[in-house]
């Protein structure tokens, strides 16, 4: 991501709320659709990209990610009709990256060529594990045969820039079938691996299920054999839980730029049920109930959009700088102290210089690049929950 002006750079995300069946630990906005559902919602969607496109004219679009729910779950035709839409509505860089999540329960070859053919680049797959009993431990309709297959299906589409799902601290998992998991996936040779650990959300089955969860002990033990296994195997870790491989140096390099909007502070865009976004720090939401939704955006009026946003915030100078660190501090990079300077006019060692100085003492943050970054260390990395809550400033 350029960090010099991103003032009219813009991210897009486009959400399917749709899934065939819900996993027993989700707690994302999905749901399975009734009857006419989709048509509809795609219809809705539709509009909100039109309108969008015409609130934001003076912008230039530099990723795309199609998220969900399951996007691979909808008519491949509807997912690429709303991928022309918004070429037709926004200006799109010719290097966009332009990202689809799919689950390999619904991938099929001939979607994955369509995607492809409609100028989605970069290919998320679901995987999470490559053991049949922890999927089903999981509530998750695939197989792993079905995503090998799916990752085969990507290739032989033309997908050179495929990332993989993976989840540890799955109930009754252990080390080794962990490790198993890591090596087969390795194997294949994604460019783009995520491995988050299981997190009990409320209000999802497992809440409510007693489950046999690895301890503490093993989930660490599994955190650390990924950042082993993966940068033994030529990936590089450059968040607290994403890796790309750089083949031929850093140039190169597979990290998703869209994520990195996120953690950067870039502008996004989300369309769609409960999307959110932040545009030159304004936050807001898309309202999360479908009927009303729908309602908004199905009339010819040119309102719907502000009939479909809540939470609108304008984030004061501190809550920009707190998210900058928060955020910011996510990435092994670290973050830029002159950057801190030049968005705040401040230095960042006035604001913060107590939390740094104590943190550094404790070999947590690190100075480097002749002190114009400041990152975690390998150890700050590792409890980075308890660091960042420092750089809140409230
Ligand atoms: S496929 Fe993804 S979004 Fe859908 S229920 Fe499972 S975890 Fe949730």
């Amino acid at each position: 991501m350029n960090t010099t002006d991103t003032r009219h750079d813009l991210s897009i995300y486009i959400h399917i709320p749709f899934c065939e069946r819900k996993c027993l630990y989700c707690d994302f906005l999905s749901f399975s659709a009734q009857s006419g559902q989709i048509d509809e919602y795609v219809r809705a969607l539709s509009k909100e990209i039109e309108l969008y496109g015409a609130e934001f004219s003076g912008f230039t679009v530099r990723s795309i990610f199609f998220g969900g729910g399951t996007p691979s779950f909808p008519d491949e035709k509807l997912i690429c009709g709303l991928l022309e839409k918004i070429f037709d509505c926004f200006v799109v860089d010719d290097r966009c990256e332009i990202s689809i999540e799919v689950n390999p329960a619904s991938a099929m070859k001939e979607k994955l060529i369509a995607y492809k053919k409609a100028g989605f680049n970069r290919l998320s797959i679901g995987a999470q594990s490559m053991s049949d009993t922890e999927l089903k431990r999981l509530g998750r309709l695939h197989s792993s045969r079905q995503f090998l297959e799916t990752f085969e299906n990507a290739r032989s589409a033309g997908f050179n820039n495929i990332n993989v799902d993976l989840m540890s601290a799955i109930p009754e998992q252990d080390i080794d079938s962990y490790r198993e998991t890591l090596m087969k996936v390795i194997t294949l040779k994604p460019e783009h691996i995520s491995a988050y650990s299981l997190i009990v959300e409320e209000g999802t089955p497992f809440c409510d299920m007693e489950l046999d969860l690895p301890s503490e002990e093993v989930d660490r033990k599994m955190y650390h054999e990924t950042k082993k296994l993966l940068s033994e195997h030529g990936y590089f870790r450059y968040e607290i839980s994403n890796y790309a491989r750089r083949d031929g140096g850093a140039a190169h390099s597979f990290e998703c730029y869209h994520n990195k909007v996120y953690w950067q502070r870039g502008n996004y865009l989300g369309l769609g049920l409960g999307a959110a976004s932040m545009v030159n720090n304004v936050r807001w939401s898309n309202i999360r109930d479908m009927k009303t939704y729908i309602e908004a955006l199905s009339r010819e009026s040119k309102t719907g959009i502000s009939k479909i946003r809540t939470d609108v915030q304008k984030l004061s100078v501190s809550e920009q700088m707190e998210e900058f660190m928060f955020l910011g501090l996510r990435l092994v990079r670290g973050v830029s102290t002159e950057e801190f300077k030049r968005l705040f006019g401040r230095s960042i060692f006035d604001v913060y210089g107590n939390v740094i100085s104590k943190y550094q003492k404790m070999g947590l943050l690190e100075l480097y690049g002749e002190n114009v970054f400041l990152r975690l260390t390998d150890l700050g990395l590792d409890v980075s929950n308890t660091v960042m809550a420092e750089f809140l400033l409230g």
